[in-house]
């Protein structure tokens, strides 16, 4: 069939279906005229009117009828996933997984939260669409680091690091001890919500190598304690003080020891310039770097650092995200320096 005789006949359609429609309307309104006045003008018979004419117009065009259930449901399924908690959701969740409900697998208030992913999604379509990476994502092949900052958390230095992590979407370790925990849980909540990793340094900072077992058990679980109390997360790692400890030690310890690889000695030259050009001096894959958040100097040199490192194709993490790209699970009873692939 050519396309002249296609238009023509879509022409002929169209003029049958308006006219169609003109009549059934004609005859309606002659029908309603008969009517009382009052009852003619009542909003109910205006609705009724618009309802019966979309009916009378779906009924004659098929596709059309198609079309208009395919855009209410899309409307339906956007409007129920713009509501987290929704009612519709609930019920389409409980609908949905039935059976897992009843053998206990699924539980019936678990509503699966896929704002997350559709963030995810249009995260990632942005990024494509101005043809650059996504800086939030690490390349599992390119070379990383991970940032530790032990005896914190301090009043302004680590704020001042967190900043300056946040800033580079990069991330760190926190090894803390309990007198600082106690004193500052809003700055532990703030660790966490900028995706860093909470670790254990002790609540006084003791050589654990010298305490009874008593001792060195009770210098761990009250840094957990007072962790989990201030953020609801548990420490993940630990890091004895001086890095020192011994068989017995180890067998106490409830998470793996993390040791490190490049010492920034920040406690020592307390110059942010000095700091900086150590680390740079010594990073490879891999490393883990040992710095203080109690110092400004320090804070200053992360401030230099991240940029420099990021020029040298060096991305910055947590040690527990460090191990988990790299491949590696990190395993009680072990002590690591650095995590190589
Ligand atoms: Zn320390």
């Amino acid at each position: 069939m050519s396309i002249n005789r296609l238009k023509k006949k879509f022409r002929r359609n169209a003029r049958r279906l308006v006219k169609r429609i003109n009549y059934s309307r004609k005859r309606r309104y002659n029908r309603r005229r008969n009517r009382s006045y009052k009852r003619t003008h009542s909003s109910e018979y205006r609705v009724a009117d618009g309802i019966y004419y979309i009916r009378e117009y779906l009924a004659y065009n098929k596709l059309f009828f198609a079309g208009f259930i395919l855009v209410a449901s899309v409307i339906c399924i956007l409007v129920s996933q713009a509501a987290p908690g929704s009612r519709f959701r609930q019920w389409y969740y409980t609908l949905t997984h039935k059976e897992t409900i009843n053998k206990g697998v699924a539980r019936d208030d678990e509503v699966k939260d896929i704002s997350a992913g559709v963030g995810k999604f249009l995260t990632m379509y942005r990024y494509r669409k101005i043809g650059e990476t996504n800086p939030e994502e690490i390349d599992p092949t390119a070379p990383m680091v991970a940032f530790t900052f032990d005896d914190g958390p301090a009043a302004h230095s680590t704020e001042r690091i967190l900043n300056a992590l946040s800033a580079n979407y990069s991330h760190a370790t926190f090894f803390v001890v309990g007198r600082q925990t106690e004193q500052f849980p809003e700055l532990l909540q703030a660790i966490i919500a900028n995706g860093c990793e909470i670790g254990n340094h002790t609540k006084d900072h003791k050589n654990l190598t010298e305490l009874s077992e008593g001792d060195i058990e009770q210098q761990i679980s009250f840094v957990n304690e007072s962790v989990s109390k201030a953020t609801g997360e548990v420490t993940t790692v630990i890091r004895p003080p001086y890095g020192a400890y011994d068989d017995k030690v180890m067998s106490i310890l409830d998470k793996p020891v993390i040791l490190w690889d490049v010492d920034s000695e920040d406690w020592d030259s307390r110059n942010a310039q000095m700091v900086c050009d150590k680390v740079l001096s010594d990073v490879k894959d891999g490393d883990i770097i040992l710095m203080h958040d109690i110092y400004d100097s320090t804070a200053e040199a992360v401030e230099l650092l991240l940029p420099k490192l990021k020029e040298q194709g060096y991305q910055v993490v947590s040690v527990s995200e460090l191990a988990q790209y790299k491949g590696k699970t990190l395993e009680l009873g072990k002590a690591y320096g650095k995590i190589e692939p």
